[in-house]
């Protein structure tokens, strides 16, 4: 059977990893982006540069979008709806859980199938079937061309709902990106004394890695709402964070990061849960007083 033709809108290092990989598993590939020069070495390799955004859809039965966020989407297509019609639309571009429902139905507006979908690799994992996807929208959409995606990545198919994907994907960022940023704070406080980061790494993958027991030990108590101080308490918590800002700011190293974390730690005891465990903090998320 012919291999389904695929459109590729938005040639940043994402778009441009998934055109070579459905270039090199025997696509017709047809691309656009704002930035034409960015499909040179695609087209060297088989794709079609399309010369309109119009002219993409019609090439694609399949049509992917990796873009910076939803609104280069309407940018580049509010000008070509006409071509949307009949269209399967999947839309890599990271944003939020109801910018995507209300894709979903825009796309819908103009005759397009919709599926949102939440890259979780990086370029280089394009291609690759240890990385996956999720993915959401309807299911027998998900389905008709679950193949096809799955040259990109793995699939993790999240439910109807076209804001799952969305969702599970700014969860991971969520951490990912407060984690890696508490990374470069500890390697600058380390820097400040003369280590390297090639001298904390072992430590701080060690403490990262030690993140799945933390967690599995705390979620049962956390979907019970409970939570005792028998193993840690806030009182505790806070005097702790306390100590690693004053760490940054006795080495001249910015302290916004855990000065942040300390005010979290701040509202917690002031809610009157010193003696219960860190994860009552939930509790302060759920109900913002700030
Ligand atoms: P970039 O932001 O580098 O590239 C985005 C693309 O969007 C480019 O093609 C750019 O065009 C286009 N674009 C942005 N704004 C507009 C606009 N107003 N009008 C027209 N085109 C526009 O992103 P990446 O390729 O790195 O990532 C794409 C998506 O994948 C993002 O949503 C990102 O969050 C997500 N993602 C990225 C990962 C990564 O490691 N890179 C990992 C997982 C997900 P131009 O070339 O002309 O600038």
């Amino acid at each position: 059977m012919p291999k389904q033709p695929i459109t590729i809108i938005g040639l940043g290092p994402m778009g441009h990893a998934m055109a070579v990989a459905y270039l090199d598993n025997g696509h017709q590939v047809t691309v656009w982006n704002r930035t034409a020069s960015r499909a040179d070495d695609l087209v060297a390799k088989g794709a079609t540069l399309a010369p309109t955004p119009a002219a993409a859809l019609s090439a694609g039965e399949l049509v992917v979008l990796s873009l910076t966020d939803y609104d280069a989407m309407y940018a580049i297509l509010e000008p070509a709806t006409h071509a949307l019609s009949g269209r399967t639309v999947v839309n890599l571009s990271s944003d939020t859980p109801k910018k995507a429902r209300e894709a979903s139905e825009w796309a819908a507006r103009h005759g397009a199938e919709y599926l949102t979908g939440g890259v979780q690799a990086s370029p280089t994992g394009i291609g690759k079937p240890e990385s996956f996807t999720f993915y959401s929208g309807p299911r027998h959409v998900f389905e008709a061309v679950q193949e096809t995606l799955e040259v990109l990545t793995s699939t993790d198919y999240r439910g109807e709902d076209p804001g799952l994907a969305a969702l599970y994907y700014q969860l991971q960022l969520d951490v990912f990106w407060t984690a890696a940023i508490a990374y470069l704070h500890a390697l600058a406080v380390a820097d400040a004394h003369g280590i390297s980061a090639q001298d904390v790494l072992p430590y701080l993958s060690g403490t990262v890695g030690s993140m799945p027991g933390f967690f599995g030990f705390y979620t049962p108590r956390i979907d019970a709402g409970e939570h005792p101080g028998d193993v840690d308490r806030l009182a505790m918590g806070v005097a702790s964070v306390d100590h690693v800002v004053r760490t940054a700011e006795e080495a001249g190293v910015d302290a916004t990061l855990p000065a942040a974390v300390l005010e979290i730690f701040r509202r917690g005891i002031a809610a009157g849960h010193a003696a219960d465990s860190f994860t009552s903090l939930i509790e302060t998320f759920k109900k913002p007083t700030a």
